[in-house]
């Protein structure tokens, strides 16, 4: 049984909800949660403003807070096995996946206990003898980080990590699905010594749990990651209060592939770009614009290298990937590849469940490839978020251009050429917060993360993902006070 976590305690939910946590590629049951209501959600942020307000955590030296970002990251290593265990169990991904994120993690944890004390402020020229007049960075304040299931440690860590960097409290809402790494998390955080009220968490629903974290006045910045319809809810309910926002949305990222590119790495990474995680990836490379002049034969590798894919549970040592998240998910998957035959695109593999009576009890999709598609179909602009590769064609690099930023989304993408210059072209042009260059997939703590267009607002990791929970303040020092007499008085 976990509770929520609220000024300092694990305290039971006032409404008295649960929640079964189940696990995605058999069904068992993992945990039961207590399950926040609004009120839960709200007595949090009463504990994070008081513990911000008055509490000692926002005026703790950089070097401290820096300190205890250390301690958590040797706990999660001193844990690792057991959180991603607890991390497969919950989404049902590889337990090797699972330790990757745990290191992944820890890195982020070092990054910003590193940075912490970095930029304090800067001293600025006032022009005058008389005057010290210099600019000052301080935590923002009270943080409402609300987080999905894909990669639920990681995302949380990509926020918690910088918030509590900053000198923030926070009040922290992760997906309903996946909160078993949330919950050890906190519990490191208070068994390393982070202050009662710094550091808050409420298990449930988004419109119950998660609401009050948009709407209520006590809460400074609300940190989104999650789908484009419920950022767009989020943003809309902190307009109220004029809070900042922060929103990491989907992606529906291009592929580009030009004929001269390295077609055994383009290949490999191709099918990793699209299928690793069951394409429950933000930054998953779901859109192929592959050059006309090798469309046929990379998209034949592709499509009998995706047939080999083999699925499997977390801690099946044979499976390649899992299952996805529910049984709802793979509905929605499975509509918008029926839509995408409808609209004329060409099934060459998958497009259902596996046949395997095995993996009947978990929510199994096989690798789906679909071809001749066009940038208008509502299977290559809207996210499916499954393992779903879509296939356009393109003349040349213009063409390759337009197609790939023919979205609403500017999350990431990647362009596979053995010409420099053109490489260093193309990502020029893409509309796209990360963009690879003969590669897919890696990041790196120490670099910002983030979207274009409707993909999100603001930066996670690097400087400006420790930006976002700092508020600026110009502070102008008159250090010989004298009278002014603009008025004659
Ligand atoms: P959702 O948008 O459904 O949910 C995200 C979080 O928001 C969950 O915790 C959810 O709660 C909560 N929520 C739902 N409604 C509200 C509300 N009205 N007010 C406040 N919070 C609410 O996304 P998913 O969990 O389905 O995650 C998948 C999405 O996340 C994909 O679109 C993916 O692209 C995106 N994503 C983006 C990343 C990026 O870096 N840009 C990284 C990873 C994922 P509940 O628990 O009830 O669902």
């Amino acid at each position: 049984m976990s509770e929520l976590f609220v000024g300092g305690r694990w305290v039971p939910a006032r409404s008295g909800g649960r929640r079964e946590i189940c696990c995605p590629a058999d069904g068992t049951l993992v945990a039961t949660v207590d399950e926040a209501g609004a009120e839960d959600t709200v007595a949090a942020i009463s504990a994070a403003r008081t513990a911000f307000d008055s509490g000692e955590w926002p005026a703790t030296s950089a070097v401290d807070r820096g300190a205890l970002l250390h301690r958590v990251a040797d706990r999660l290593l001193q844990d690792k096995a057991a959180i991603a265990r607890a991390e497969s169990l919950d989404t049902g991904k590889r337990y090797v996946e699972s330790q990757y994120d745990v290191d992944d993690v820890v890195a982020v944890f070092r990054y910003y206990a590193g940075t912490a004390g970095e930029d304090a402020g800067r001293v600025v020229d006032s022009g005058r003898r008389d005057v010290v007049s210099r600019v000052v960075h301080e935590p923002v304040g009270v943080c409402g980080l609300i987080t999905p299931w894909n990669y639920p440690l990681l995302q949380v860590a990509w926020k918690v990590a910088p918030a509590l960097a900053a000198g923030c409290t926070f009040v922290l809402k992760p997906s309903e699905l996946t909160p078993s790494t949330a919950i050890a998390l906190i519990g490191i955080l208070a068994d390393v010594g982070l202050p009662p009220g710094v550091a808050n968490l409420v298990l449930g629903a988004g419109p119950q749990a998660g609401a009050p974290l948009a709407e209520h006045p006590d809460v400074d910045l609300v940190s989104f990651t999650g789908g484009l319809m419920t950022g767009r809810a989020v943003m809309a309910a902190a307009a109220g209060t004029v809070k900042r926002v922060a929103l990491e949305l989907g992606g529906k990222n291009p592929n580009i592939v030009f004929a001269d590119a390295d077609m055994d790495a383009a290949l490999d990474l191709g099918l990793t770009a699209v299928f690793l995680h069951s394409g429950q990836v933000c930054s998953a490379g779901a859109r192929l614009v592959v050059d006309v002049a090798v469309h046929d034969e990379f998209v034949d590798e592709l499509v009998t290298r995706a047939q080999k894919i083999r699925l499997g549970g977390p801690f099946d040592p044979a499976a390649e990937t899992g299952p996805l998240i529910s049984a709802a998910h793979r509905d929605k998957v499975q509509r918008y590849v029926d839509g995408g035959i409808a609209e004329g695109a060409r099934l060459r593999c998958g497009g259902r469940r596996p046949d395997d009576p095995g993996l009947d009890d978990g929510c199994y999709y096989l690798p789906t490839i679909l071809d001749d598609c066009r940038s208008d179909m509502s299977v290559v602009q809207e996210e499916s978020f499954g393992p779903v590769l879509t296939v356009e064609r393109f003349t040349d690099e213009d063409d390759a251009v337009r197609i790939a930023n023919d979205s609403r989304y500017g999350l990431a993408g990647a362009v596979w050429t053995s010409d420099a210059g053109r490489a260093e072209r193309v990502a020029a042009r893409l509309r796209m917060g990360t963009v690879w260059i003969n590669d897919y997939h890696p990041y790196v703590p120490q670099a910002e993360w983030g979207g274009y267009k409707q993909s999100g607002i603001g930066r996670e990791l690097g400087r400006a993902g420790l930006a976002e929970y700092r508020e600026t303040k110009h502070i102008w020092h008159n250090i010989r006070p004298a009278a002014q007499h603009w008025f004659g008085a």
